[in-house]
């Protein structure tokens, strides 16, 4: 789920009275603010270029149905993938049919702007005939047209073996269910670890400060037993050695969010790998801009958009709507443009990537590493 992201925040602060077709530049910001950042919701021209993409998000959470939520992906012209995991520290998360049907219930009303990414339940690893329990839950999904399957950091970071090992991504327990999401054809989505921050100690400068003060569950800094990032690592580059023929999109940069180095030696390891960029586009942000723009180029074929918002029975219709779209305006405006944006007080130049790279970033490359995500093209 969400990494508690300031931008929007941020983009919100400046962007209340920006209205829809002038875009909102500050000439100065009583808050220490950066001047002339550009913030708000897109503008028509920018709307117009980010629609024409057929942008699609690859890493969204949405529970709830509700039409002017649908209306809103209309308007974006966007597809978005809808995440289902099990999470048993949120009462909303831990039960995962309640929760696919409620995902399933949006999918079908959204007049085909999301596709559906199942899951399986690792509370349940310990017991007998899980793995073919959670083949047939995976290959019902499938049959009524998931495309994906998620395994989430709760594998690594919080369930247990008998001895109180923390169990990792290459257990022989889940071996049988990557074998058929491969033998589908279909893609793992593996959220496995988490940000470096969250192991190492407080730093409030670090993107993902605030997830730690709102989810102190998962913070492993100062724990009797913490998880181990390299092990977690370590075991999702066995999983993806094992399975050569089924393709792995690392959710959040793949938790290599603090290390490009590391991250492009894997891509350049593993062909069956690929990333979104789900929730960490402050990591992008803090590189030096000319760096940023070559890695992209460099890996323009393995980078996928995807944003990690969230839309569920609590939360109200209007401001998730907003916050979405800001999202989509900030991050646009960061790969697109020359504009000069706001991350918490700093300036931030955007990368104006080529057209053909962002066709990639927002739509190719989704429609690559997930098939079926998209509508065939001629
Ligand atoms: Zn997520």
């Amino acid at each position: 789920m969400k990494s508690s992201l300031l931008i929007v925040a941020t983009a919100l602060m400046f962007g209340v009275a920006a209205c829809s077709n002038s875009r909102n530049q500050q000439p100065s910001s009583p808050s220490g603010g950066v001047s002339n950042a550009v913030s708000g919701p897109f503008t028509d021209q920018e709307l117009q270029a980010f629609a024409a993409l057929n942008p699609i998000d690859t890493h969204a959470h949405v529970f709830h149905s509700d039409p002017a939520f649908n209306a809103m992906l209309q308007k974006l012209n966007l597809r978005i993938l809808d995440i289902v995991l099990v999470d048993d520290n949120n009462p909303e998360l831990k039960d995962l049919s309640a929760e696919s049907k409620a995902a399933w219930q949006f999918v079908h009303g959204s007049g085909g702007h999301a596709i559906l990414c199942t899951s399986i339940d690792p509370y349940k690893m310990h017991e007998r005939g899980f793995a073919q329990a959670s083949i047939r839950g995976i290959d019902r999904e499938f049959s009524q047209g998931a495309i994906a399957v998620k395994i989430w950091k709760n594998i690594g970071m919080e369930i247990k073996d008998a001895a109180g090992n923390y169990i990792l991504p290459d257990d022989p327990a889940f071996a049988p269910i990557y074998k058929d999401i491969s033998a589908h054809g279909k893609t793992l989505v593996a959220h496995v670890a988490d940000p470096n921050s969250m192991f190492d100690p407080p730093n409030p400068d670090a993107p993902d400060y605030g997830y730690i003060q709102e989810h102190p569950f998962w913070y492993q800094y100062g724990k009797p037993h913490p998880a181990s990032k390299e092990k977690i690592l370590q075991a999702r580059d066995h999983l993806l050695e094992l399975n050569p023929g089924l393709r792995v999109v690392g959710a959040h940069l793949g938790s290599m969010e603090s290390d490009f180095h590391q991250l492009a030696q894997h891509l350049e390891r593993y062909p069956n790998f690929a990333v979104d960029l789900a929730a960490r586009m402050p990591y992008l942000m803090m590189q030096p801009r000319a760096d940023m723009i070559a890695f992209i180029l460099k890996y323009q074929d393995r980078l996928i958009y995807a944003t990690d918002n969230e839309f569920t029975a609590k939360d109200s219709a209007q401001p998730s709507i907003n916050d979405w779209e800001e999202t989509y305006a900030h991050d646009w405006r960061f790969f697109a443009t020359n504009d000069t944006l706001d991350y918490k007080g700093r300036p931030v130049q955007g990368l104006a990537l080529p057209e053909p790279v962002l066709r990639k970033l927002y739509h190719d490359n989704a429609a690559h590493w997930f098939p079926g995500i998209a509508p065939p093209t001629h």
